[in-house]
């Protein structure tokens, strides 16, 4: 599974003064690839435009200029011929669930969109197992989970199908740094286990930094740099230097 994002750019439309609408660039010529296998972080500031960009390489959006193609493919076609071939966890996992579903349903979801119902309560155990829920669970709302909780069933559900490819954005941002660094060993885990590829989106780098191959940061739309995660503090750019500076304080003197 590799990923080709070649020339991406998108502008949204906003108000300016005195009601006069005016485009703004959000994203701007981006290219990049992912290589089957690899976790690759993404991190920008809020408003950078990794949401855009995500959205865009999952093809729930449409790019202005510019393609995404998937092992060779565009990503339209490639959706189409390889159902839940992809899979996205956001970070606002409350609302990317249905509250009224319980987790069993919420698991079971995307199996089931894809007429995939053999062994299914067999699997969605086999499912909660990985992400190191019990067996209780599956009984539950999402609203007599804790957040931590919630975000492992949203991975069980993101993995349900064996997806080759996965789009974490902000997946672990609002989670308790405790629960963040026992969702990173998971998704490290799952990464070796299952074989699949990652783009990790984040907007700080301590996260992004231990478990991603590869890091690109996302400045005002453009990527301004790119660097293997062991090499990182070889970063140029400013806005790169300042992130490490607050994640690697004694190197680089
Ligand atoms: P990030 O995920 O890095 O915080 P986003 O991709 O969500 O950034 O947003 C980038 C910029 O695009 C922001 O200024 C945001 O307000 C704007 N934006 C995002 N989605 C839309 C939309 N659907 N319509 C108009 N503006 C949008
Ligand atoms: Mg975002």
């Amino acid at each position: 599974m590799f990923v080709n994002i070649v020339n991406i750019s998108k502008s949204y439309k906003t108000e300016g003064r005195f009601f006069r609408k005016s485009k703004r660039k959000v994203i701007d010529d981006i290219t990049f690839s992912i290589k089957k296998g690899e976790c690759l972080g993404l991190i920008g500031e809020s408003g950078s435009g990794k949401s855009t960009l995500s959205r865009i390489i999952l093809g729930l959006e449409k790019p202005e200029q510019g393609k995404v193609m998937m092992e060779g493919e565009p990503i339209s076609k490639w959706m189409k011929n390889k159902k839940g071939g992809a899979s996205v966890v956001f970070q606002d996992y409350t609302s990317s669930v249905n509250p009224s579903f319980t987790i069993r349903d919420i698991i079971a979801e995307p199996l089931l969109a894809v007429g995939d119902n053999k062994n299914l309560d067999e699997r969605i155990n086999e499912l909660l197992a990985i992400v190191g829920l019990p067996h209780a669970a599956v009984h539950k709302y999402p609203h007599e989970l804790s957040g931590g909780q919630l975000q492992r069933v949203c991975i069980a559900r993101a993995i349900a199908i064996k997806p080759k490819f996965i789009v974490l954005d902000e997946a672990i941002s609002s989670l308790d740094v405790s629960v963040q660094a026992q969702i990173l060993e998971l998704l490290h885990q799952l990464k070796e286990e299952m074989e699949i590829t990652y783009l990790f989106v984040a907007h700080d780098l301590q996260a992004a930094a231990n478990l991603c191959d590869r890091i690109l940061f996302l400045y005002k739309g453009k990527i301004v740099e790119e660097a293997d995660s062991a090499n990182l503090a070889l970063a140029q750019h400013e806005y790169a230097k300042k992130l490490l500076g607050s994640v690697m304080p004694f190197q680089g003197q």
